[in-house]
């Protein structure tokens, strides 16, 4: 009985220490993994690091590319297309306009209704669907006949008022956000395609007779006046409200920029000077690639996977489709090599793209005690439940980490651009105003915020103040259907 009782004690006291050393060397375990985990998040932060002086850098290495591009095709990453606008809408225009929007994850039909000079937008009306994957990958017979016969249905469906008289077509400007070596202001031909697209029989293809066919197929009489992309429709929208705006950029599932140059300075220009004296340039700055921009082992796997790689680097590193798909290649190396979320690496965490930027900005906004909105997404997103909040601080961590770097990035792209323009430096009386647009503008908050603040820095006190952002709301639709009316194939009739 006693020699049991004393067994029974020894083997409890063996199964004490073991417990007990079980539970240290979980508790190392435990504290070593996170130390990995940590020296993970260290290095992205110090990798995706972008100090006042490394913007610069960035700056004037998009200023140097802005002239090459513009010296002779092909000189540059930056192809610096020329639109062919030279008369941005002045406000005076009046009628009917259409516009059709395509260049990301949504497509819009629209139709504004101009008052001319003192009426101003009279009325408008848009439809919204988003674009079916497939279409995405496959012919251009598909996409343009979708997109053709969504046009088809809007029209069918507006009211008398708007039908055009008798003898006259209906006109749009169409807002194609892809690369477009620009014959005329209603011609162009596809470069190449980006933001996940990939329709190999378009490329080469004239954009507008694409349209123009299918809208035959679907039976619609449409006129295309004008062909453009969102950064022209925004600049164009913009101009009609402010005269002051220069400059448009577009954040959203992609990215990139226009601005007004002088003629005279585009030497690969060899039409006649505009009475103007200005030419748009859509500068195409997705595939601005430098030396100094901050590139991580997460940037260069992303790109090498992608559908374009070597291209739109500068849209990789800011842009709304990939910063959450960056964050995900930095959790899963989290998960992979130091156990981040439990001993079994969550198999959703491997499948690319499957978190997307919103869910990363809700995350990053996540005001609440527990950080909940977090908890949440990780449980929806990868299957993860029962984070500590200590995980889930780190993520929050991470997020900021990816579009501090992309919001500043984008900033020192601005801060180029400017510096080509020679609005750098000035001061008080002359203002420049920057429209945005875009998705990731538009929500993400902390984002926007930071772009904003570090244009503010990189400009220094005294030219800040005669910089200005404006959020242009669908501006890229507006403008296109504004250049529709400033390109009418009636302009020259009275009316
Ligand atoms: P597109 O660029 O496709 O023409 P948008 O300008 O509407 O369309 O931008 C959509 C993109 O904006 C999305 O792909 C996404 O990356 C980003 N976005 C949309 N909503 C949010 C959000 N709440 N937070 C962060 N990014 C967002
Ligand atoms: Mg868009």
């Amino acid at each position: 009985m006693g020699k049991v009782a004393v067994g029974v004690a020894v083997i409890g006291a063996a199964a004490v220490c073991a417990a007990a050393a079980l539970i240290v060397r979980h508790r190392m375990r435990c504290s070593s993994r996170w130390a990995r985990a940590m020296a993970i998040v260290r290095e992205l932060e110090e990798k995706c690091g972008s100090p006042e002086a490394k913007l610069k850098q960035v700056a004037d290495a998009m200023t140097v590319e802005m002239h090459a591009g513009l010296a002779s095709e092909g000189g540059s990453k930056l192809k610096m297309l020329i639109s062919h606008v030279d008369n941005l809408p002045t406000g005076d225009e009046e009628g009917v306009y259409y516009a059709l929007d395509l260049g990301g994850t949504n497509f819009r039909v629209l139709r504004v209704e101009l008052g001319g000079k003192t009426g101003g937008i009279v009325s408008q009306e848009f439809a919204e669907a988003s674009i079916p994957p497939e279409l995405m990958v496959g012919t251009s017979e598909a996409l343009f006949d979708y997109i053709a016969a969504e046009l088809a249905k809007f029209i069918t469906e507006e009211e008398e008022k708007y039908h055009p008289p008798p003898g006259r077509q209906r006109e749009l400007g169409f807002t194609f956000s892809f690369p477009v070596m620009q014959n005329s202001i209603n011609s162009g031909t596809l470069m190449r395609w980006t933001k996940g697209f990939s329709i190999d029989d378009m490329v080469g293809n004239d954009v507008v007779a694409e349209l123009s066919k299918a809208m035959h197929r679907q039976g619609v009489d449409v006129h295309v006046s004008a062909l453009v992309n969102d950064t022209i429709g925004t600049l164009a929208g913009g101009r009609f409200s402010n005269k002051d705006v220069a400059i448009a950029v577009i954040m959203g599932t992609g990215t990139n920029a226009a601005y007004v140059e002088r003629a005279q300075a585009i030497p690969k220009w060899h039409g006649p000077l505009p009475n103007s004296g200005e030419m748009v340039i859509n500068m195409e700055w997705g595939n601005f690639k430098s030396s100094h921009l901050p590139l991580t082992e997460y940037d260069h796997a992303l790109d090498a996977e992608s559908l374009n790689a070597g291209e739109q680097v500068f849209e990789k590193l800011i842009s709304g489709m990939y910063l959450g798909e960056i964050l995900r290649r930095v959790l899963l190396r989290m998960a992979e090599e130091a156990a981040f979320f439990g001993d079994e690496v969550p198999p959703k965490l491997k499948t690319p793209f499957v978190l997307r930027t919103p869910d990363m900005s809700a995350m990053h906004h996540d005001t609440s005690a527990d950080l909940r909105v977090v908890s949440n997404k990780l449980k929806d997103i990868f299957e993860v439940s029962n984070t500590t909040l200590k995980t889930r601080r780190a993520v929050v961590e991470l997020c900021n980490i990816i579009a501090t770097r992309g919001a500043r990035l984008a900033a020192a792209g601005i801060f180029g651009v400017l510096k080509k323009m020679g609005k750098d430096t000035s001061t008080g009386a002359e203002k420049t105003v920057i429209a945005m647009d875009g998705g990731l503008y538009e929500h993400y908050t902390e984002y926007r915020k930071c772009l904003e603040n570090t244009l503010i820095e990189l400009l220094g006190g005294d030219s800040s103040s005669s910089i200005a952002f404006e959020h242009s709301n669908d501006g890229s639709g507006i403008g296109a259907a504004l250049l529709a009316a400033s390109h009418s194939q009636y302009r020259n009739e009275s009316s």
